[in-house]
């Protein structure tokens, strides 16, 4: 049973932190819920006011800006970007892991905002954009500020948002020249056990630049620059970035502080990360080589 509590739906953002700081701390925003209701059913967190922020039309839509930048508004659901045309043309892994993210009663009712903001350790958007280097935009009373996924989210249901800020939108700049960016992952209940984010870029069939993120097998998705180094350098065919991915993985990944949980053994998702990191690797290379 979730104790009583009192509901508002302002239409601004201005109306959303005037609703916040009425409630003294004792409130929290909501957009899906799907996250937040369990935890106050659960007796985890309990919250006077709940301020819906489904209402206000600027944290809805999708939309290329004019840089190339994909601006994604906070209160889009996961079956939104799934169906996407413009997420599909412009970050088409995006579009493939909203698919396979959750089941479609959560798609339908969870944003990406809802999924960043929570921070939960086994977040499927939180590690490939990570690698895809996005960032996240906040809006407060005092005014915006952008901030990079990896200084957003700092721990387990922890982040640097400020209790009164509103996550906005999430930022993805475009891959570029030769850009490629893939996710993989393996996942034996709802959420990802082990999942790996690739960003490369290509140039004269030779990988130039590389992110790597990994996500669910510590604590807060990370980016693994040693993995990354191992990509540069390789040539853009998929035996050689395969092999160049295998490579990199067993050096870079052994000594990660994996951690054993349901999902497996630490030294089980190590394993599984070094075989991720290659598919991530060949769907990125399919990306921004399209027509090889
Ligand atoms: C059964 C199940 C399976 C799932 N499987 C997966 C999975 O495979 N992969 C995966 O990545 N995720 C998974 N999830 C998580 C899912 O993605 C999130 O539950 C969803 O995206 C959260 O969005 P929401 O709008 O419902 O957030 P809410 O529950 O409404 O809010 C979550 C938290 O974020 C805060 N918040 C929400 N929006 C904002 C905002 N705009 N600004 C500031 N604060 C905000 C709220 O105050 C709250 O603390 C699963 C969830 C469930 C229930």
């Amino acid at each position: 049973m979730i104790p009583r509590f009192s509901y508002s739906r302002p239409r601004s953002l201005g109306d959303a932190f005037h609703a916040h700081a009425a409630t003294d701390g004792e409130g929290a925003y909501v957009v899906g819920g799907t996250e937040l209701l369990q935890v106050m059913k659960m007796g985890l967190a309990q919250f006077r006011t709940l301020i819906d922020l489904k209402g206000i039309a600027e944290l809805h839509g999708i939309e290329v800006l004019a840089d190339g930048t994909l601006r994604i508004g906070a209160c889009t659901t996961h079956r939104q970007i799934e169906r996407s045309p413009i997420v599909a043309a412009s970050l088409p892994g995006l579009a493939e892991l909203e698919l396979h993210l959750a089941n479609v009663r959560v798609r339908n009712q969870g944003t990406i905002g809802g999924n960043l903001a929570f921070a939960e350790p086994h977040s499927d958007p939180a590690t490939f954009l990570l690698a895809c280097d996005a960032r996240v935009e906040l809006a407060s009373p005092a005014g915006r500020r952008t901030v990079a996924i990896d200084e957003f989210v700092l721990g387990p249901l922890y982040t640097s948002r400020e209790p009164e800020e509103i996550l906005t939108a999430v930022l993805v700049p475009p891959a570029g020249k030769g850009g490629g960016r893939g996710y993989a992952k393996a996942k034996f209940f709802e959420r990802p056990a082990v999942a790996v984010g690739v960003a490369l870029t290509v140039v004269d069939r030779v990988v130039v630049s590389a992110r790597v993120s990994l996500g669910s097998i510590t604590e807060v998705p990370m980016l693994v620059p040693a993995a990354a180094a191992g990509l540069v350098g390789a040539a853009a065919d998929p035996a050689s970035l395969a092999a160049a991915a295998r490579i990199a993985a067993a050096s870079a990944f052994a000594d990660l502080d994996a951690v054993d949980d349901l999902n497996g053994a630490a030294d089980y998702k190590r394993h599984l990360a070094g075989v991720l990191i290659q598919q991530a690797a060949l769907a990125a290379l399919t990306e921004a080589t399209p027509h090889a």
